[in-house]
């Protein structure tokens, strides 16, 4: 029995309202979000510190931040950026020993909400929150597939293909 609140997560022990994963990294709200949006991305394999992440997956879990980042901009939470934050050892105020990533929302004018949910930490409505974060994705995926599709038209070739 695993007690890393983070490994109970990856593992489906631990609730959670996921809002993409893959095979090593999984991202999630935070229970205790300072903006609506607030994520987490985390790798599924336990590392508490920087210390212990394999780099490569460590630029792996940027890559999926820098991904929400533009995907909450395009969801309806219309973000217009974002902090990307990776709290690294306690005495960084690291508070959960399973390395995370945050990306906070931000939007022009919101330094009074964003400093009032530094303190409150209050959940919003996650389903929604969800379902906004995964549009956001679903229009970057689109984005992705038009501009490949411009780049190299034969480039989907295979898709007709039976799994
Ligand atoms: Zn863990």
């Amino acid at each position: 029995m695993n007690d890393c609140v983070f490994c109970r997560i990856t593992a489906g022990e631990a609730p959670a309202t996921k809002v993409y994963e893959d095979d090593t990294l999984c991202a999630f709200l935070d229970i205790r979000p300072i903006a609506r949006g607030h994520t987490l991305v985390i790798p599924k394999r336990h590392a508490t510190e920087l210390e212990d992440l394999d780099a490569d997956l460590g630029a792996h879990i940027f890559r999926a931040g820098h991904r929400l980042a533009l995907a909450i901009r395009r969801s309806s939470l219309a973000a217009d950026g974002a902090n990307l934050v990776l709290n690294d050892g306690t005495a960084a105020f690291q508070t959960v020993p399973h390395v995370h990533l945050h990306v906070i929302p931000r939007k022009h004018g919101d330094k009074l909400s964003f400093a009032a949910g530094l303190l409150l930490r209050r959940p919003h409505d996650p389903t929604s929150t969800a379902a906004a974060i995964k549009g956001g994705i679903a229009a970057l995926d689109n984005e992705d597939q038009s501009s490949t599709s411009e780049a190299e038209p034969s480039g989907r070739a295979e898709e007709g293909t039976p799994g």
